[in-house]
């Protein structure tokens, strides 16, 4: 592992915009690197179903060892505010102006993953095959890994490179989460001369909502009201709100349960006032949980001794690739790379941590099994 090398393939790649669904120039850019390493690249079609500009990178490195293919990966597209993003170094931490976002999530796990597979080929150190899978729209609800071509991929193990907490952090247990969509539709009236005859949208929201647990539910649920959305003007009784909420749980049965709560709260204050209501629930991904036995963190657990990083599994409330590369029948996990503060513009990595990654990466090509 080169270590000003990694820095500065992750400085590069920060510095390149690739907002959700504006990945193209990224992809392009992490293609060349790959074309010039000389490994098969393609580009899958999760731009159509995405509405981004560009798909899925896929990178194919064909092994000398005869173990089962694996899949490394991280997302390509960041949040806002993400746009020239200018990364500075202070005493090994590297963070951006103070503007923006740095964009560690997910370009360490990228660079890492970058610089990681270049030292196994310098080194000619034996590896079996190896598939890169750089996903767009990770950050807008897991549309790449959603729209991923299966047909392009023959692994049954996949690594995740997109975690805070240190590196060591395995996420073996994570949430799954549904999204409600709540349209309540009252009745406007003049709000001066007869507001008695309106039905306020606004307010039998209101009512719904302070029913409602939200939150913290237990140790394994949560749930939020994320979007609020109505009204035209104080002389009038509103007649239409949107809603939007989500709720999450590492049970799939008190997810459940959470949500026909919500529901039933919004439901009774429509009720209550004859209000009408029109609800949609989406699945947005399966809770997923790795097995403390599961072959694949053995594995985990020689790279990180090779590596000298503690190995620490822990869940998270958090929803990733993972969850939806599970639900398709790959074993994967979510591998903590160090990145702190993520999504917002106190976001820093230690260049410690882009090294321990690195490291990981080359020590779970070798240890795979
Ligand atoms: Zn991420
Ligand atoms: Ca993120």
């Amino acid at each position: 592992m080169n270590t000003e090398r990694l820095v500065s393939t992750f400085l590069e790649l920060v510095k390149i915009n690739s907002v959700s669904k504006d990945e193209k120039t990224l992809a392009f850019h992490l293609k060349s690197i790959f074309d010039k390493m000389g490994f098969e690249t393609h580009i899958d079609n999760a731009h159509i179903k995405s509405g981004s500009n560009v798909g899925n990178l896929i990178v194919k490195i064909s092994g000398n060892k005869k173990v089962p293919p694996m899949i490394m990966g991280a997302h390509m597209d960041t949040v806002n505010p993400g746009q020239n993003i200018k990364p500075q170094i202070i005493e090994g931490i590297i963070k951006s102006d103070g503007t923006t976002i740095l964009g560690a999530d997910d370009k360490a796990g990228i660079a890492s993953i970058v610089e990681g597979v270049r030292s196994i080929i310098e080194n000619n150190i034996s590896h079996g095959d190896i598939e890169l899978v750089f996903t767009i729209c990770e950050e807008i609800g897991l549309l790449g890994a959603k729209y991923l071509d299966h047909s392009m991929l023959k692994s049954k193990t996949a690594f995740i490179f997109d975690s805070s907490g240190d590196v060591g952090t395995v996420i073996i247990k994570g949430p799954a989460q549904k999204l409600i969509n709540a349209t309540i539709k009252g009745k406007a009236s003049h709000a001066g001369l007869n507001p008695e005859k309106g039905i306020d949208a606004i307010v039998t929201a209101s009512k719904a909502i302070s029913n409602m647990k939200l939150a913290r539910i237990d140790k394994e649920t949560t749930a939020n009201i994320g979007i609020i959305r109505g009204g035209h003007s104080t002389n009038i009784v509103c007649d239409l709100l949107e809603l939007e909420a989500e709720a999450r749980s590492l049970d799939p049965e008190k997810l459940d349960i959470q949500v026909k709560h919500m529901i039933k709260c919004l439901e009774d204050a429509c009720n209550n006032v004859n209000a009408k209501l029109t609800i949609d629930v989406q699945d947005c991904y399966n809770e997923f949980t790795t097995a403390l036995d599961d072959p694949i963190l053995s594995i985990i657990e020689a790279a990180m001794k090779r590596a000298d990083i503690p190995y620490s599994p822990k869940s998270t409330g958090g929803g990733s690739d993972t969850n939806i590369l599970n639900g398709a029948g790959i074993k994967a996990v979510t591998l903590g790379i160090g990145m702190s503060n993520a999504h917002s513009t106190e976001e820093f990595i230690t260049i410690d941590s882009l090294e321990n990654t690195a490291l990981l990466v080359e020590g779970l090509i070798q240890e795979m099994k």
